[in-house]
Parts: C-alpha cells; structure tokens; sequence
C-alpha cells in the first residue's frame, strides 16, 4: 500500500515537530511547512536525512503549493504564546484566516482530510468551568488576545464551512495549555519562564496574586489524542487537555521543588484579558476517542527539565 502523504504547517513549531516525529513513526510520508517566524529548524534536524521526509520554507498566508496526493493536512502554523501573538499581530490573524482558507482549499482539491489546531482560547476567559465544547466563549474581539482567538474562531468557522458547504473531511482540536520539550525557552509562557528562571536563580515572575488557574498536558499525551480525533470521524471540535488543574502560585512552587532553585515568587502585573480560570472537559474526548491523559505533571515535567538545562545559559 502507497503511505500516507500528510502536510503539516508549523512543522518546525513545538507541536508541529513532535506531530512530524508521529506521523513517520506511523509509516507516512511527511512533508513539514514553516517559515520560521516562530518555528525553529533545531526542532526537525533529525529529520532531515530521511528520505519520507520534506521540508518547505513557506508562510501558508500565501498560496500553498505542494506536488503530489495528500490524504492529511494538519494546519499547526501560527504564533501561539500570548508575547508572540502580541508581537506579530497582523501575522497571527492572517495564518489563522488566510492561511486556513488556503489550506481548506488544498484539501478540497486533493481530497485530503484537514485537522486544524484550536485552542482553549476559544472560550476567552471562561464563565463556564470546566470548560466543555458546547461553550461558546467569553472573547473580547478588540482586546490584545482577540488577535489569536478571532484568528482561531473564525478558522473553526471556516473549516466547519468547507466541511457543511463542500463536503471536505474536516477534524477540530480545541488544544488546552500543552508543555514538553522543544518549546521555546524564550516564548513567555508560564513554563518556559518559571523553568528558566529556576535555573537562572533568578525570582519566579507570577502574574496578577498568582491565584489564576491552568491545566496542563504533557505533549505526548497531546499528540494521542490528536492522532487519534484525526482518524476518527468526529468533525464537531474535540478538547484534547490535562484537566487536573492548579493555580499559577502552586505552578511556581512546584517548578521551585523540581528544580531545587532559592528563587522567590514576584508579582508582576496581570496581563490585559488573561484568562482567570482554565480546565478541558474531556469527557467527549474519552467517549469517542477512548482517550484521556496518561502522564501526571510529575512525570512530565522531568523530560522537560532534562531539555530546559541544556538550553538555559
Ligand atoms: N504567567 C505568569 N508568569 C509568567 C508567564 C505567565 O504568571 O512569567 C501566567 C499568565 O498570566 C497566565 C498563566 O501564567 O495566567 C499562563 O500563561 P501562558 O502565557 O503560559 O499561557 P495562557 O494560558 O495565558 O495562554
């Protein structure tokens, strides 16, 4: 039998990397797309010398070309921390827009099913705790997020319009807050910056009194639950997320533990719309996927430990 063919945009991102890794492990034939605003070519340098491995430097805002079938096209392109998306703005709303109506495009003329990656951000900062997928959201359009989660919800309309209007084969991960290796040390999210911070000696950076809460999920766990929605044949939005969830003091006195720092915990001032409360309902991901995740925090966070120390200078 042929493999698989599959795009994957963002392919040199955090998750787009480990997605790409997968995907080989599962015998396709991967070709990865980035340009790099956000993405690093550290992440697939392992890849590069296989021969079921491509790489193309392009920004999917524009015209997307690739030569040959496709059966999957996974859309993970796009700035995804709060400081990326605030610095490149403009960039964020089109790979969310633009480039999703491109991608929706390719897959309607090769016939591909597309799974596009949503985020937890949909809900804005939520009234509805435990957030489940029939929220439909507190956003503030105007506000500094709006740029990433109008992106992001218009993208989910977009891929639901393809699927109604043109018969497309079209999947929705709605992502919760998702760690492990390969992700940025420098991107501003609370992990990174904790975990430098520990092994700098430098003081914990807790936002706001600290007593906002996420949830966090180990990438691997991530990647499962995504494989599996993509093979399945839900086209309504899935959360794919680790619900045990805990506030941002317990976070840094955790990471404070882990790493046997001296640092202390400051305060800084609370982002403008950071959400205050976040945790995945996953009880439909468990339902029809048979998913839920496998790794504690605990168990996590020492991989990503090990990757931090060798970045931290
Ligand atoms: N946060 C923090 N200190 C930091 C970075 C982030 O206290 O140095 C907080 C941030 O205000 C938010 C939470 O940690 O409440 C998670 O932020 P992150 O940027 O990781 O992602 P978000 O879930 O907000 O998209």
């Amino acid at each position: 039998m042929a493999k698989k063919r599959v795009l994957i945009t963002g392919g040199a991102g955090f998750l787009g990397s480990h997605l790409c890794d997968r995907f080989l492990k599962e015998g396709c034939h991967v070709i990865a797309m980035d340009n790099l605003i956000t993405g690093s070519l550290d992440n697939i340098q392992h890849l590069f010398h296989r021969e079921d491995f491509e790489f193309y430097n392009h920004d999917v805002s524009k015209f997307v070309h690739v030569p040959g079938d496709l059966d999957y096209i996974m859309h993970f392109a796009s700035p995804a921390s709060p400081i990326d998306y605030l610095k490149m703005p403009i960039q964020t709303l089109k790979v969310g827009s633009l480039g999703t109506h491109n991608l929706l495009g390719l897959a309607k003329a090769k016939g591909a099913r597309m799974l596009i990656a949503s985020t937890s951000e949909v809900y804005g900062d939520p009234l509805v705790h435990p957030q489940t997928e029939d929220y439909w959201g507190n956003v503030n359009p105007v506000g500094p997020r709006g740029v990433y989660d109008e992106a992001k919800r218009f993208q989910e309309a977009m891929t639901m319009g393809y699927h109604t209007f043109h018969g497309v084969e079209t999947r929705i991960v709605r992502i919760f807050n998702t760690y492990g290796p390969r992700m940025r040390l420098d991107d501003g999210r609370v992990l990174p910056a904790f975990i430098g911070q520990a092994l700098r000696g430098e003081d914990l950076t807790a936002f706001g009194d600290g007593s906002q809460t996420r949830s966090f999920c180990y990438v691997d766990d991530l990647v499962e639950g995504i494989y599996r929605l993509l093979l399945s044949d839900c086209a309504d939005p899935v959360n794919i997320g680790n619900p045990d969830e805990i506030t941002i003091n317990q976070f840094a006195e955790e990471i404070l533990k882990l790493t046997g720092s001296k640092s202390k915990i400051i305060y800084k001032p609370l982002p403008t719309d950071d959400p205050k409360q976040r945790q995945p309902n996953i009880t439909k991901a468990k339902e029809l996927l048979g998913w839920s995740p496998q790794f504690s925090r605990s168990e996590g966070l020492k991989p990503t430990l090990e990757y931090f120390k060798d970045k931290v200078k």
